[in-house]
């Protein structure tokens, strides 16, 4: 099995996918936490220092707002004039406190850096050396800095995050591996889902190559393989009834292979052994041993014909004719047969008219369905060949017999390939391949036909070209 299979890539996907999150929770939320944190306090110490700018600025700034502001904060403030007087003080840190307490003196250091810094203010995290813990320090310088209005101190202590974040960390490391583990299961769950059907169908498709053609393919979940599946069902149909064919095709090939062979050899050895010096009999059995090797000669040609019409490498080759001086010249053809066998064939075709097709393959077209009706017309031995303009675009000739008909039911069989009615009325050369060439035929070039047929009456067959009556 490859590795590169359908669930194994959806289960990689997902991982990474999954993977990539977690990661990126880690750092945008974790690993980040503390400095986070930390800027978060600035911009609020920033915040609040430009508060009492604007409120020295316009004079209106109440301290009960800023006790309030210092207290939500956690805040030590501190307001001094430009002389270094006190304006305001709020203390929430006691002792913890850089301003208040006793390393106030150690403000002036913070005081300068701010008259020194280009915008006025410096901020700075300092550690409280008698409680060794972190504050952050911010100084600003009010006014100008040469002639000073005042100065805003503000002091709030770091909470130590470590002990916090390292269980921060901790939870969010064993909701990770949850998430993961989780993952790893959907993951595998969704992909043994988008498999499944596609498992299915392989499974059926595997039964169809070792000839099953009954095997029902199921794609049921998805529309795509549902599409997939129905497209297989309908392949597996098709592939059957050809199947079905091919096996009657050969079986029946084979059994009228077989009739005339018998018969050459039969009358062959008849001839060799009691009729050879009998020229009369001997007479006799040759044209019976001609006749039908001539039947084998047709049957082989007729299989040959269909195979190359069928193949659909046959090209047409096609010209400018008259079809009604082609069936006049084939109707010459078929003189001598009238007068020898009594046949009466009554042609009607007045206008001429010319159509491009094949002439050959018509040609094949007009013969077989003459020679059928030959076959099976009635007693009257009559054979009516019509040609009528439709349009004066079209022109549709019919055949028609006057014999027994064709049984409803078996009208839309005779086409097919080497479909033959049981009784044959005569003495027929039939190869069941005539009238599958005429439709391949006719097909080809796109012309209408069909048949018509009543019990006892007789059938009409016929097809329309197109083309045009010539003056
Ligand atoms: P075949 O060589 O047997 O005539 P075709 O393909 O030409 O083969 O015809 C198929 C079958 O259609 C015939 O066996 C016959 O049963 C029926 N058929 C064809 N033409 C006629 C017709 N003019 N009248 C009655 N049945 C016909």
């Amino acid at each position: 099995m490859k590795i590169r299979n359908l669930r194994n890539t959806v289960w990689m996907y997902f991982v990474i996918f999954i993977s990539s999150i977690l990661i990126l929770i880690w750092f945008a939320f974790v690993a980040s936490l503390e400095s986070n944190y930390k800027s978060m306090k600035t911009r609020d110490i920033v915040s609040i220092a430009t508060y009492i700018m604007n409120g020295w600025n316009d004079n209106n700034f109440t301290t009960d707002k800023l006790d309030e502001i210092a207290y939500e904060n956690n805040m030590c403030v501190l307001i001094e004039n430009g002389l270094g007087y006190t304006l305001y003080s709020y203390d929430m840190m006691g002792n913890n406190c850089l301003i208040h307490g006793i390393y106030s003196f150690m403000l002036y250091r913070y005081r300068a850096e701010a008259l020194n810094s280009p915008n006025g203010y410096y901020y700075a995290e300092v550690d409280n050396p008698q409680f060794n813990n972190e504050t952050l320090l911010f100084v600003m310088v009010v006014g100008d800095k040469s002639t000073p209005d005042g100065f805003i101190y503000i002091n709030t202590s770091l909470v130590p995050l470590k002990s916090t974040s390292d269980i921060i960390k901790r939870q969010v490391m064993w909701i990770s591996i949850m998430f993961f583990l989780l993952g790893l299961g959907v993951a595998y769950l969704l992909a043994r889902l988008i498999e499944a059907p596609i498992v299915r169908i392989t499974r059926s498709a595997k039964k169809m190559a070792q000839g099953d053609y009954s095997v029902k393919f199921d794609g049921h979940g998805y529309t795509e393989t549902e599409v997939l599946a129905d497209t297989l069902n309908y392949a597996a149909s098709e592939i059957s009834k050809v199947d079905n064919l091919r096996r009657d095709l050969i079986a029946n090939i084979s059994h009228d292979l077989r009739t005339p062979l018998t018969m050459v050899k039969a009358y062959a050895e008849m001839i060799r052994d009691l009729s050879g010096d009998n020229p009369e009999k001997r007479t006799e059995h040759v044209n019976i041993i001609i006749e039908e090797s001539d039947r084998l000669a047709t049957l082989v040609s007729d299989i040959l014909d269909l195979s190359k019409l069928e193949s659909g490498n046959d090209e047409l080759n096609l010209t400018e004719f008259c079809i009604t001086d082609k069936i006049h010249e084939i109707m010459e053809r078929y003189k001598l047969f009238s007068e020898q066998k009594w046949y009466k064939f009554i042609v009607t075709a007045e206008e001429r008219f010319v159509a491009k097709a094949d002439v050959v393959k018509m040609q094949q077209v007009l013969y077989n369905l003459i020679n059928n009706a030959v076959n099976y017309t009635g007693e009257d031995k009559t054979v009516y060949i019509t040609q009528i303009i439709k349009d004066k675009k079209t022109a549709r000739i019919e055949i028609t017999d006057t014999g027994d008909g064709i049984d409803p039911e078996l009208l839309p069989l005779i086409f097919d390939r080497y479909y033959r009615a049981e009784k044959s009325k005569r003495e027929v050369i039939g190869t069941g391949l005539g009238l599958s060439i005429v439709k391949q035929i006719l097909k080809q070039h796109n012309y209408q036909f069909g048949v018509r047929s009543e019990k006892g009456v007789g059938s009409t067959f016929w097809f329309e070209m197109t083309g045009h009556i010539e003056k």
